[in-house]
C-alpha cells in the first residue's frame, strides 16, 4: 500500500509544479483501496475541496497506471498523528509542512470527513452547476447553446461540438448541462464519459464477451456527453463502435455532447466522415478569459467559500494569471492558504512581497544568458564567479538555482544548461535540479528568492 502510494505520488510529482506538490501532497497517505474505493488521508478539510476540485483526475489516473482500480476515490482526514503546535510568532520563513501543521491544529480537525465525486449510474459530478459557472465574454455564446439544449435537447444544437484549451471549463459545462438535465427530469438518461473511458470499457467488454450489453447501454441513453475527444485513438473498432453509437443516438434525436482540445478536423486520428459529423450542428469554443471576466470568476469563488479577499487581491491575481481558469482558481486557493497559515490578509501577503503571482503563456522570450546574469546579480556575484568552479555555499547554491531556472523556464536539456552555467557534466546538472527541486518544498525562503528572480526576469 505504502509503495502504491509512493509510486503514485511519484506520477503526480511530474504533472504539477513541485510548490502544489509540496502544498497538497506532501502529508498525504493512502488508507485503503478496498474494491475499488480508494480513500486518501488528507490533514484537513481545506484538502478535501482543493484535492477534489484540482488534483481527482490526476490521482485517479496515477492509481490506475500503478493498477489500483478506482471506484470512487475519496478524501478523509482521520486523527492520527499529533502535531506540536507552535505559535504564530515563530512560523514566520520555516518550513511548509510545520505551517500546514499549524493550519491543521488551529482547524481543530478531529472528526473523519468525506465527500464522494461521481454519481456512478451518470458519471457526473454534481459539484459542475449552471450556477457555478461565470458567464463572461469569453464563453456567452457556448453558455446560451448550453441554455437552449436544456431547454430542448436533441434539436437545434444536435451534436453540441465545444472546443477551447485546457482548464477554460469545456468539463465544467458540459457537466453542468447533464446535471441540470437529470435535475429537470430524473427520468432523463444522461452519460457522461471522456472518450479515453469510453475505450477501455468497450475493450473490456469486448474481452468479457459483453460487446452487445455495451453497445445496447448506450443505445439507452438520451444523452451522451463525451469529454476530451482529442484523446481519441486510432484504434479502428473502437472509433467504429463510437460512430455507430453516435449515428445511432443522432437518428433517434437524443442529445449528443462532445468537447475537444481543438476542431475535430485537426485531431490526426479522427475518421474524416466522424469528423464533418461532429460539427454539422456548429462548432462553439470557450475563450481565455479577459480581465473583468476573471475577476467576476474570483469574485464567485470567494462567495461561494465564503472567503474574504480584498478586492485589489482580486484584481491582482486576475491581471497576474494569463493562461486558464484552472490555474486562476490555483492561485487563489494557493493564497488563501497562505493568509490562513501566515495570519496575514491576502492583501497583505502581495503588499509584503510573500505572495507573487506570474502565471503567463505570453511572457517575452528570455535567453540563458540573461537567466545566469540575473541569478548573479541577485546573489551578488558577478558571473563570472557564478561559472566558476569554487564551492563556497552561496556561490553553489546560485549556481544550483541558475542551473533549475535554464531548465525549468527554457526547457534545456541538461548538457545545455552544464554549458551555460560551465560545468563539466550533466550529472552535476541533474543533481543540482534535484536538489533545488527537494528544497523547494520545505524552504519558504528559497522559494520567495527563485520567484523573485523571475520576477525580474520577465517583469
Ligand atoms: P477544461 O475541461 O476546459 O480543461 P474545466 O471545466 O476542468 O476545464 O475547468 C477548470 C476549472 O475552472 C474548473 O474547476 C472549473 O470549475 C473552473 N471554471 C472554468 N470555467 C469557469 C467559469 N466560467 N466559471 C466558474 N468556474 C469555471
Ligand atoms: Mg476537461
Amino acid at each position: 500500500m505504502y509503495d502504491v502510494w509512493k509510486n503514485a505520488l511519484a506520477e503526480i510529482e511530474q504533472q504539477i509544479s513541485s510548490a502544489n506538490y509540496s502544498t497538497w501532497f506532501q502529508d498525504t497517505s493512502l488508507i485503503s483501496t478496498k474494491d475499488g474505493n480508494v480513500r486518501v488521508n488528507v490533514k484537513n478539510t481545506f484538502y478535501i475541496k482543493q484535492l477534489q476540485n484540482r488534483y481527482y483526475d490526476i490521482i485517479k489516473k496515477a492509481l490506475e497506471n500503478n493498477n489500483v482500480q478506482v471506484n470512487s476515490l475519496t478524501f478523509e482526514v482521520q486523527a492520527t498523528t499529533k502535531h506540536k503546535i507552535r505559535p504564530r510568532e515563530v512560523i514566520k520563513s520555516t518550513s511548509i509542512s510545520s505551517h500546514l501543521n499549524d493550519v491543521r491544529s488551529s482547524l481543530h480537525i478531529k472528526n473523519s470527513s468525506s465527500v464522494s465525486q461521481t454519481t456512478p449510474e451518470t458519471g457526473l459530478n454534481p459539484k459542475y452547476t449552471l450556477d457555478t459557472f461565470v458567464v463572461g465574454s469569453n464563453n456567452d455564446l457556448a453558455f446560451s447553446a448550453a441554455k437552449s439544449i436544456i431547454d430542448s435537447p436533441g434539436t437545434r444544437y444536435n451534436p453540441f461540438f465545444l472546443y477551447g484549451g485546457p482548464g477554460l471549463g469545456k468539463t465544467h459545462l458540459i457537466q453542468a448541462i447533464g446535471n441540470e438535465l437529470v435535475k429537470r427530469n430524473p427520468n432523463y438518461r444522461v452519460f457522461y464519459t471522456p472518450i479515453s473511458h469510453f475505450y477501455s470499457d468497450f475493450i473490456e467488454s469486448i474481452q468479457n464477451g459483453k460487446g452487445k450489453e455495451f453497445n445496447r447501454k448506450f443505445q439507452k441513453l438520451d444523452c451522451l456527453i463525451i469529454d476530451d475527444f482529442q484523446l481519441i485513438v486510432n484504434k479502428e473498432k473502437s472509433q467504429e463502435e463510437f460512430f455507430n453509437i453516435f449515428n445511432d443516438l443522432y437518428q433517434l434525436n437524443k442529445q449528443i455532447i462532445v468537447t475537444s482540445d481543438r476542431l475535430p478536423n485537426q485531431i490526426k486520428t479522427v475518421d474524416e466522415r466522424l469528423a464533418s459529423r461532429l460539427t454539422w450542428a456548429g462548432a462553439f469554443d470557450l475563450q481565455l478569459p479577459k480581465f473583468e471576466d476573471k475577476c467576476a470568476i474570483l469574485r464567485a469563488k470567494a462567495e461561494q467559500i465564503g472567503a474574504d479577499i480584498e478586492p485589489e487581491a482580486i484584481e491582482y491575481i486576475a491581471e497576474n494569471v494569463n493562461t486558464n481558469i484552472r490555474d486562476l482558481e490555483g492561485e487563489f486557493s494557493t493564497i488563501l492558504l497562505m493568509s490562513e497559515v501566515r495570519g496575514l490578509t491576502p492583501l497583505e501577503l502581495i503588499q509584503n512581497g510573500s505572495i507573487s503571482v506570474n502565471k503567463s503563456s505570453k511572457m517575452r522570450p528570455i535567453s540563458p544568458k540573461q537567466i545566469v546574469d540575473k541569478v548573479a546579480k541577485y546573489y551578488n556575484l558577478s558571473t563570472t564567479e557564478l561559472k566558476s568552479k569554487s564551492r563556497v555555499s552561496h556561490i553553489m547554491l546560485a549556481r544550483q538555482v541558475a542551473m533549475f531556472l535554464l531548465s525549468k523556464e527554457l526547457n534545456l536539456s541538461t548538457n545545455k544548461v552544464a554549458n551555460e552555467v560551465n560545468v563539466k557534466d550533466h550529472t552535476t546538472v541533474m543533481h543540482g535540479i534535484k536538489k533545488i527541486d527537494k528544497a523547494l518544498k520545505l524552504n519558504f525562503t528559497l522559494r520567495d528568492q527563485i520567484e523573485e528572480i523571475k520576477e525580474r526576469l520577465y517583469g
